[in-house]
């Protein structure tokens, strides 16, 4: 891999592939909330929304149905439009001179593909081939919680297990969620187009595709791409992928095992002053962290950390974030601004 250049030190041309959609929406908010520079937005996605009109920062950008000369004098590529998407037009972006910062599964366990959460590697965004890939939603929340836990005693083995909102399987699952339950509440059957299963009012496993280990895709991800964004590639690892009712955020019951015992002061100290973390423990009125905790808001908020009564080594907790603000956008928005010149 070739050093990285950082970004120019001047206002960028920002392209964000997939613009129209649940992650899209989310990183036009966020490139303005964080006054990210740039002098020139465009938007991009299929022909179905081409033309349609978004309002950023007091101007009103026209979606356009992306094409080889989308990436001309573009700097950052803000993609999130599916792994097929970014796999087609990688190379465009790359021969443009811009920086790829990806949302899909597409390019992340390649290995001259940056895997990062800022607050857990930073220092692998340093080296690029032109594309930085975004882990998975739940392994970035995860990661967060992690590290701080990781770097004071050796970590063994995870065991988690999520419970994935709506909003993980983009915009339209979120308005399906809405109008299922609905029919539900008005005594109808509810039939999913989005989803293979409705979500009103029911649960299923995560719908990924099985692999031969009986794993299904999303499981998998998990574990890799953990090790990887940790540096602890022989770290003992299996997850449970759970599709929930809940319209956005993502949480996680995570039991952790270290090579000693971890004190759960001590854990809970970490945890509170690790970047990107907060506690939410309030066992007097047995309150703790929830989806809508966490909602449009930054941190991951972790809670209920308790010794494990079947391991003297093992940790247990519960996390909840807003997996397509931390999960997603706000992650690939704070890569990019490991690539601006240092002020
Ligand atoms: P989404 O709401 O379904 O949005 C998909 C976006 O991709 C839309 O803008 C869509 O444009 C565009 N698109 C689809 N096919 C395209 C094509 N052939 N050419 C150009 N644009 C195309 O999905 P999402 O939830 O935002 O997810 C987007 C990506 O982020 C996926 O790779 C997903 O795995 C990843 N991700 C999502 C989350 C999450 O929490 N939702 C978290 C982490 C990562 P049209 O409007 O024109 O169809």
């Amino acid at each position: 891999m070739t050093p990285v250049h950082p970004l120019p030190n001047r206002p960028l041309t920002v392209a964000v592939l997939g613009a129209s959609g649940a992650v899209g929406q989310e990183l036009l908010q966020l490139l303005q909330e964080r006054n990210f520079p740039v002098s020139e937005l465009r938007l991009l996605a299929s022909a179905r929304s081409a033309g349609q009109i978004c309002q950023w920062n007091g101007q009103a950008i026209a979606v356009q149905e992306v094409s080889e000369s989308s990436f001309q004098d573009v700097d950052l590529v803000l993609a999130s439009a599916g792994g097929s998407v970014s796999r087609q037009w990688r190379e465009a972006v790359v021969s443009a001179g811009a920086v790829m910062v990806d949302n899909s599964s597409a390019f992340r366990m390649d290995d001259d593909v940056p895997l990062v959460v800022p607050e857990v590697n930073p220092q692998a965004a340093a080296e690029h081939n032109g594309v930085i890939a975004n882990p998975n939603c739940t392994t970035i929340l995860l990661t967060l919680a992690l590290a701080p836990l990781a770097a004071k005693r050796s970590m063994h083995r995870v065991v988690v297990s999520t419970y994935q909102s709506a909003s993980g399987a983009g915009a339209r699952a979120m308005e399906e969620l809405k109008d299922l339950s609905r029919v539900v509440l008005d005594g109808g059957t509810p039939n999913s187009e989005v989803l293979p299963h409705s979500l009103a009012f029911n649960l299923f496993l995560h719908n990924s595709p099985l692999q031969s280990n009986s794993y299904c895709e999303e499981e998998m991800k998990m574990v890799h791409e953990t090790r990887k964004i940790m540096g602890l590639p022989g770290l003992r690892f299996t997850a449970t992928c759970v599709r929930v009712p809940v319209l956005r955020a993502h949480s996680e019951a995570v039991n952790v095992e270290f090579a000693e015992p971890f004190p759960v002061k001590e854990a809970r100290e970490l945890l509170a002053a690790a970047p990107g973390v907060e506690l939410l423990e309030d066992p007097a009125s047995n309150r703790f962290p929830m989806p809508t905790d966490v909602t449009g808001r930054d941190p991951v908020v972790v809670g209920r950390i308790r010794q494990d009564i079947s391991e003297e080594n093992a940790l247990e907790f519960w996390l909840c974030g807003d997996q397509i603000r931390k999960g997603a956008a706000l992650n690939a928005i704070q890569i990019a601004e490991l690539l601006l010149p240092a002020a």
